[in-house]
């Protein structure tokens, strides 16, 4: 793991931010470390408790015991707040717990560093909790907050922290550490285009199932454009599972968006519509910007009436694939000229 903070990666902004307060002795008490999921965030801060509790080099020298033992997660003065095994909150009973160790003087190292990632799993009682420790900060002590969301944390809780915020890596940063991670050069290529500038996202979507997503995916396609959907109502057939069926409309609408900007002549692309080759061509036979964004349109219905509405997948999906069609088929119709 990379602990030392010029390692991080595309964040120059932050990073230099914080080294210049390190350097003047000038750290804010607490920091609000904002900015897409899966840039470095997390790792920053554990980077800069490293370089707050390094008794060799002040920005850590990744040999102390300090260094490591931050690095491996087991330093008595850097505490992560998340939310407990299986669940999504952050309660106020973790919050006490947290703030009556930040109150204690560090045990061995300089600085007590409390991490809390996600911020925004905070319920409102609990981030109410932490305000007096906002507050009022003893010498020594530091908070991180890390998020993505941080428009959904609290105000007064904003605006007691220092923001630092994080933007999205770069493509080549994502191919590179994915290649280095193990992924083949073609899986790459996908997984970034499919990562919107997160390590997170990409290893979401670097697991087993793609392949198999894909292979629903050009069925979906095949059925909207050919003059038989049995094979997306097959495939609908096999989306039974919500989390299963929002990941796939997900990539599916990357395909869209894709179609869309090349047909609007935006150079940018992901790569993924080249993927579909022949079915995107026999989907495009319509033609016009129009029609893709009337496909973009119903499989965002699909996605709302699954994640909102909590609608039946496969329904949901079916549905879909039947908008799509009868669009398809009525620009058919219009451009040979019949009614
Ligand atoms: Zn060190």
């Amino acid at each position: 793991m990379t602990l030392y903070l010029s390692q991080i990666r595309d964040q120059e902004t932050a990073i230099s931010t914080l080294q210049r307060a390190l350097r003047s002795d000038k750290l804010h008490h607490a920091y609000l470390f904002e900015g897409p999921p899966g840039v470095g965030k997390q790792l920053t801060a554990m980077a800069l408790s490293a370089a707050m509790n390094c008794v060799q080099s002040p920005e850590a020298c990744g040999e102390c015991s300090h260094c490591r033992k931050i690095r491996t997660g087991n330093h008595p003065d850097v505490k992560i707040l998340q939310p407990p095994e299986g669940k999504r909150n952050i309660l106020i009973e973790g919050v006490r717990q947290a703030e009556e160790w930040i109150r204690m003087r560090p045990h061995e190292g300089k600085a007590k560093v409390l991490i809390i990632s996600p911020a925004d799993a905070m319920t409102e009682s609990a981030a109410n909790a932490l305000l007096k420790t906002l507050e009022e900060p003893r010498p020594g002590n530091y908070i991180i907050l890390v998020t993505a969301a941080a428009s959904s944390l609290l105000p007064t809780v904003r605006s007691r922290c220092q923001t630092v915020r994080f933007k999205a890596l770069s493509s080549s940063t994502i191919a590179e550490l994915l290649l280095a991670s193990g992924v083949s050069e073609e899986e790459a290529a996908l997984l970034v285009s499919l990562s919107c500038g997160s390590m997170e996202t990409a290893l979401q979507y670097r697991s087993e199932e793609l392949s198999g997503r894909i292979d629903i995916v050009a069925a979906l396609i095949e059925g909207a454009s050919s003059r038989i959907p049995e094979q997306a109502l097959s495939a609908a057939a096999r989306l039974r599972d919500r989390g299963e069926a929002i990941a796939v409309l997900e990539l599916l609408l990357f395909v869209m968006e894709d179609l869309l900007n090349a047909r609007a002549g935006v150079s940018v692309s992901n790569g993924l519509s080249l993927k579909f080759g022949d079915l995107m061509t026999k989907l495009q036979r319509g033609g016009s910007v129009e029609s893709v964004a009337t496909h973009i349109a119903a499989i965002n219905r699909a996605l709302v009436s699954i994640q909102r509405n909590n609608m039946n997948p496969q329904l949901a999906i079916e549905g879909m694939v039947m908008n799509m069609r009868s669009r398809t088929k009525n620009e058919y119709w219009s451009r040979i000229g019949a009614k």
